[in-house]
């Protein structure tokens, strides 16, 4: 690698290009966390090294601070900025969030420009060479080229680190499920949004830094060095060696910083132009990344591998979850209205109805992730009207989507394991530093999600991943997942919607198996012959009132109901 040069061996002049690149590089690995992990392709990274080294340059020239602390002044800026953009951004679909960021690619240069008080106009703010001084030792580090060096090759490693930790760990299990189905995570108390932002943040801070230090060593922040050009070549960078492979970025900023010799070359051979051709090999090499569907010369990770013994999970404890006399109604349409029921473990009591009759904002409202405008829930007696999705999950109440793609990325075992999120008790900063409680922590996870499979009869999915598997067996893990909270009472939408009669067999199987397993169940069901089957209870609503309530076979002899449900529906 150009970066691992040994600084004996080589002058200053190729000193300079390789801390250049290894800077560069460590700018595009920061963008990797935000295109990679949050799934979000910014074109505005540029910006944040231009904030970074413009805040490296006024804290230098302004308010005297060394080189290092200087460097850290311009990640904080660009911190900043990347917080008043990231929570917007990370709402919006991957079109619309590459036009946002391009814009703002071209806001902070224009603005720069605009002010050349600020920004130093044309010449930009010349920097001399920074000293550092190390006062305990009484010793100055000068930041040459050579120091320069160093420095970019260290905090390369460290962020290639840093970001391998964060992939392979929860924090990378936690943000493959907010970027695969944010509802469904949101429902894991995976709050999808503020992970996405949270890691656009530190996006911004890592190219902030690589801005901050690559502005010491050219020696002058210049505004025009930080245009939208800049987070072209890093997005490209990005992609070229492959969007989420730890290494991707530094393999596609090799690639780029290669591109004009591997231009002169090619130029020189066809005898045109060498200064326009490097454009032209770029755009080639942008047009064979979309070509082969924006895969990068590296794939991205494939899971951990890492091999606990499954634990059995334990029991779960008896528990009685009721709605008593809910309503909630949207605008003008009252889609709840008086509707009571009650749901104990060990049973499976089931929800019918035809389509808008409420069933879904029930469900919702039993699991926190909506409030009713009047009535209460209880579990076991204590209200939990106030309580959100996260507390609910904790106090034993899970619940599955409607329809909801699995967290693509991931493999079966990480997956049931992003369901355990809300047990975890350490956080991202031990994550990153691998702490002993964060690798006991994490290991007793995947040993609860590997025994969660096989407690359900689907350890011959173990190992899988999730964008592998058919209909029927995503609808299983996503049941699997749920199942990863360790609840008592589980929310189950649904979960026979667009199957063949085979497949809702396999389903409901496994809704069986549950409730035997002592879970109790309330679940959403169009298809009544399933129904029949699986459930011990059946409530009947239409236009958000319950019109029955029974076994299923007291519910289908009721007149009502055959006349507003069944007769309907046939
Ligand atoms: P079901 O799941 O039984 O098909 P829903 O609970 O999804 O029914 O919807 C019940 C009614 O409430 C429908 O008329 C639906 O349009 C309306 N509704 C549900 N959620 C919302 C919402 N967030 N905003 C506006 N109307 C909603
Ligand atoms: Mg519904």
């Amino acid at each position: 690698m150009v970066a691992v040069v040994p600084p004996a061996l080589a002058g200053p002049v190729v000193l300079t290009a390789t801390a250049s690149a290894a800077y560069l590089a460590l700018a595009a690995v920061g963008l990797n966390l935000s295109v990679g992990l949050a799934g979000m392709p910014s074109l505005g990274h540029g910006a944040f090294v231009g904030l970074g080294a413009f805040g490296a340059a006024w804290a230098r020239t302004r308010l005297g601070f060394d080189p290092v602390a200087a460097a850290l002044a311009g990640a904080v800026l660009a911190a900043a900025a990347g917080a008043v953009t990231g929570a917007g951004l990370a709402k919006l679909r991957p079109v619309m969030l590459a036009v946002s960021t391009w814009i703002l690619a071209w806001l902070v240069v224009t603005v720069l420009a605009a002010f050349p008080g600020l920004s130093g106009g044309a010449r930009g703010i010349p920097l001399p060479e920074g000293v550092l001084v190390l006062e305990g030792i009484d010793r100055l580090i000068r930041f040459t080229p050579g120091v320069h060096h160093g420095v970019a090759v260290v905090l390369l490693g460290a962020a290639l680190l840093a970001y391998r930790r964060t992939d392979l760990g929860p924090a990378g299990i936690h943000l493959a499920a907010a970027r695969g189905a944010p509802a469904a995570a949101d429902a894991l108390g995976l709050p999808a949004e503020r992970l996405r932002g949270g890691t656009f943040v530190a996006s911004a801070a890592v190219a902030g830094v690589a801005g901050g230090f690559s502005v010491q060593l050219h020696g002058v922040a210049d505004a025009s060095a930080y245009g939208p050009l800049l987070s072209v070549e890093l997005l490209l960078a990005v992609l070229i060696g492959g969007a989420g492979a730890t290494l991707g970025p530094v393999v596609g900023t090799l690639a780029l910083v290669t591109l004009p010799s591997a231009a002169r070359l090619v130029a020189g051979l066809l005898g045109a132009d060498a200064s326009g051709f490097e454009a032209v090999i770029t755009a080639v090499l942008l047009l064979g990344i979309l070509a082969a569907g924006g895969r990068g010369l590296l794939p991205p990770r494939r899971g951990s591998a890492a091999r606990v013994e499954p634990a059995d999970p334990p029991p779960p404890p008896t528990a009685t979850l009721e709605a008593h006399d809910l309503a909630r109604s949207f605008g003008g349409v009252r889609a709840l209205e008086g509707v009571s029921l009650r749901v104990a473990t060990g049973e499976v009591h089931a929800v019918i109805g035809p389509n808008g009759s409420g069933k879904t904002t029930l469900l919702r409202i039993l699991a926190g992730a909506d409030r009713p405008d009047a009535g209460e829930v209880r579990l076991d007696g204590r209200g939990l009207s106030q309580a959100g999705v996260v507390p609910r999950l904790r106090a034993g109440v899970a619940r599955t989507l409607q329809r909801t793609m699995p967290f693509g990325a991931l493999r079966t075992e990480e997956h049931v394991a992003a369901g355990a999120a809300i047990h975890r008790r350490t956080g991202p900063l031990r994550w990153l530093l691998a702490t002993p409680a964060a690798r006991r922590e994490d290991r007793a996870v995947g040993a609860h999600a590997r025994g969660v499979l096989r407690s359900l009869g689907l350890e011959w999915l173990e190992g899988r991943g999730v964008r592998s598997l058919d209909g029927a067996e995503r609808r299983l893990m996503s049941l699997a997942t749920a199942v990863g909270a360790a609840p008592s009472i589980l929310l189950v939408d649904e979960p026979s919607a667009g199957m063949a009669p085979r497949e809702a067999q396999v389903v409901a199987e496994m809704l069986r198996r549950l409730r035997d397993r002592g879970l109790g169940l309330l679940v959403v069901e169009h298809n009544v012959s399933l129904v029949h089957e699986v459930a011990d209870r059946v409530t009947v609503l239409e236009a958000g009132r319950v019109i029955a309530t029974g076994t299923p076979a007291e519910v289908v002899r009721d007149p009502r109901v055959q006349e507003a449900y069944l007769g309907r529906t046939g």
